[in-house]
């Protein structure tokens, strides 16, 4: 059976005080024989202090985005390898702001992604359709068009590490969320995509998380549905009460 991945997405939020106090509110919260994989992504500036908090429990360390290359003359960049440094097992590649506000394009996306795999970190892929592209039916080209260039050259052993985030960018931060069933379709296409591309059994071992808009009200619903392993929550991971009701719902 598959695992529940639940994940917080920090986005650009918390100073090292306010990322002290959040991990201890919800160190103190969790239930100690939590089945579900608690992954939480603070900004760069937290995680190694975020580490050190959640060291001797099951809480894994992710990263929100990373460079390819391994070092050099790029302001502003971090590498797989200094992630790995600080503790992190995760790292979520094509977020849809990294997308849409960075101008990621799939390709640079592609080579994250087998960037992150080369130094042994665990990719959180993301991918999703924009507002336009579900109301003209392309949702599902548009699906199969991220899955297709970002897993170009990616093996069937490499794609065991990596978990796919379904997130329609009209529901990311906008309160609105895709209905149980409209995300169940989505997530069934990426897993039959993927069994496809590699075999039935990678497919059915895929660990397919939905994010846009997840809180207390709406995570039960989603997280009951087949295809759907976990979510991938933003604002709602901000305030401990409400990660924690989400996490007790997986
Ligand atoms: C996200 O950060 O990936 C996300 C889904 O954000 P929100 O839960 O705020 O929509």
């Amino acid at each position: 059976m598959r695992r529940k991945v639940i994940v917080g997405n920090w986005k650009m939020n918390m100073n090292l005080h306010q990322s002290q106090k959040l991990v201890s509110e919800i160190l103190n919260g969790l239930g100690k024989e939590s089945k579900v994989e608690l992954i939480l992504c603070p900004p760069f500036t937290s995680l190694f202090e975020v580490n050190s908090l959640i060291k001797n429990t099951n809480v894994k360390l992710g990263a929100q985005n990373m460079y390819f290359e391994e070092s050099g003359a790029f302001t502003g960049e971090v590498s797989a390898e200094m992630l790995k440094s600080v503790g992190c097992e995760y790292v979520i590649i094509g977020h849809s702001e990294r997308r849409v506000i960075f101008n990621e394009p799939d390709e640079l996306i592609n080579k994250k992604l087998k960037a992150a795999l080369s130094n042994d970190l665990k990719p959180i892929f993301c991918i999703g359709e924009l507002l336009e592209n579900r109301e003209n039916g392309q949702t599902i080209q548009v699906i199969s068009n991220q899955l297709n260039k970002g897993l170009d050259g990616i093996t069937s052993e490499e794609i065991k590490r990596i978990t796919i985030a379904y997130e329609p960018v009209w529901a990311i931060g906008t309160g609105k969320t895709a209905t149980p069933l409209q995300a169940q379709e989505v997530h069934l296409f990426i897993r039959e995509s993927v069994a496809k591309k590699y075999s039935s059994s990678v497919g059915e071992n895929l660990v397919i998380q939905y994010g846009g808009s997840v809180k207390p009200e709406n995570s039960g619903e989603l997280l009951s549905q087949k295809d759907i392993d976990g979510a991938l929550v933003g604002g709602a991971c901000l305030k401990a009460d409400s990660f924690l009701s989400i996490i007790a719902s997986a």
